[in-house]
């Protein structure tokens, strides 16, 4: 029974809450504060609706450092779970620290003004939230998050190393629009043009943004073009999992989304860099996300599957095998469980998770320490035990061998 603060009114934040309202002996008190409060109380509205659970609502910048501090004191929590964007991570982890919390969240920090994805800046906070006593989870979505658990369980049922992990991750949703993203466009759009980077024998070697592309069946989805691209778990697996010789990243896009990117890069329309209009200062990508669908509008008219998985291939009792271990998740069915597609959905359903296992104990650091931990430094088995029963049910299946290319 323990009290939980959300921030972040978003996708993600809508379902992480929704299914935190469905587990009342774990989370026995919600709060949730975002930049804008009206966006909470609708949250906390369908909760009523769906669950009868009520849900407290503040606003707070998250970004206002001693605002958050006593707001946290105010509520008392035993856990901050951070929904917002990136940017704010380093503001409410000193927050936490200041208030005495742990704390949660689903993305690696990134500065505003460059588009760069790296730990340093959350890893360098060991050594206060060890002398603190306090825990902090990092990157408790679904990639990062559930995608690191799966290559732990794979090590510890299926291979005694890991020398090769591909982590796929696909959406093969449609939304109906022109162009819109599955979460927030700003953080989206700097995460799919940024260089292309992949960890092969203790270097990372960089290409030009979705230059590498490769086919791939999807089950529940069918054939789709994949592209190699950076995503942070490959850091942090490459520091916990040092055995492994190759990991990579993909992720699907349909010709329209690439089209349409292609486009807006040329023009210009993805800078991060202030320009002067009208006599004012403004960053394109922003302006680019105020005129995009909002993603947690795309709910409604969603329909198509999501499949997300990690291929190992490693030694088993010294014979070579590969595995692959993957969810499949329903747009529709999330929206109509939550009010959210899928994307928000099987990042949410993973974080209410993550919270699960700080607060019940059930993932803690050894002998009780507290310290900044990412997710395949626990055991990944109360965690995928729970994840199948909070509706993110996942499959596991030996392949012929490994991937061919
Ligand atoms: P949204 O943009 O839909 O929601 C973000 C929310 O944070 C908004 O309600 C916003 O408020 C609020 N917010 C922004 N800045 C502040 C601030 N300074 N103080 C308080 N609240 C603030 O994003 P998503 O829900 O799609 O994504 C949430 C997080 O999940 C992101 O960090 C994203 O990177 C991460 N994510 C992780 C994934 C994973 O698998 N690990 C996958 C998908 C997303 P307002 O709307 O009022 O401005």
């Amino acid at each position: 029974m323990s009290k939980v603060l959300v921030i972040g009114a978003g996708g993600v934040g809508s379902v992480a809450v929704h299914k935190m309202a469905m587990n009342p002996g774990i989370f026995s008190e919600i709060h949730l504060a975002s930049r804008t409060k009206a966006k909470c109380d609708a949250i906390a509205e369908s909760v009523k609706t769906r669950t009868g659970q009520s849900v407290a609502t503040y606003q707070i910048d998250a970004d206002d450092v001693p605002a958050l501090t006593a707001l946290i004191r105010q509520i008392g929590p035993k856990l901050v779970v951070n929904l917002a964007l990136p940017y704010q991570d380093l503001h409410i982890m000193d927050a936490c620290l200041a208030a005495g919390v742990d704390y949660l969240d689903t993305a690696n920090y990134e500065p505003r003004d460059q588009a760069h994805f790296e730990y340093s800046w959350q890893w360098a906070y060991q050594d206060k939230f060890k002398a603190a006593g306090l825990m902090a989870l990092l990157g408790s979505g679904f990639d990062p998050g559930v995608t690191s658990v799966f290559a732990t369980w794979l090590k510890k049922h299926k291979l005694d190393t890991i020398r090769t992990l591909d982590i796929l991750d696909c959406n093969g949703g449609d939304h109906g629009q022109h162009f819109a993203t599955n979460f927030n466009p700003e953080i989206n759009i700097r995460e799919v043009t940024a260089p292309a980077r992949h960890y092969e024998n203790g270097k990372w070697i960089e290409r030009p943004a979705l230059s590498t592309k490769q086919q791939f069946a999807f089950e529940g989805v069918g054939p789709k073009s994949m592209y190699l691209m950076y995503h942070e778990e490959l850091e942090s697996l490459a520091k916990h999992l040092p055995e492994i010789e190759r990991i990579r990243f993909w992720m699907t896009f349909g010709e329209a989304y690439i089209t349409h990117l292609t486009v807006l890069q040329n023009v210009g329309m993805t800078r991060i860099d202030p320009v002067i209009y009208e006599g004012k200062e403004i960053i394109p990508l922003q302006f680019l996300k105020a005129v995009l669908p909002e993603p947690s509008s795309l709910g409604s008219t969603t329909k198509g599957k999501t499949n997300i998985g990690d291929i190992a291939t490693g030694f088993k009792d010294g014979e070579e095998r590969t595995f692959y271990i993957y969810q499949i998740c329903d747009h529709e069915a999330a929206f109509a469980e939550t009010g959210n597609q899928a994307v928000s959905y099987t990042t949410g359903v993973p974080a209410m998770v993550g919270a699960a296992m700080i607060l019940t104990g059930a993932w803690k650091g050894q002998n009780g320490e507290g310290g900044v931990f990412n997710m395949e430094q626990f055991d990944p088995d109360p965690f995928l035990d729970m994840l199948g029963k909070q509706g993110l049910p996942w499959q596991v299946k030996e392949l012929g061998g490994p991937l061919g290319f």
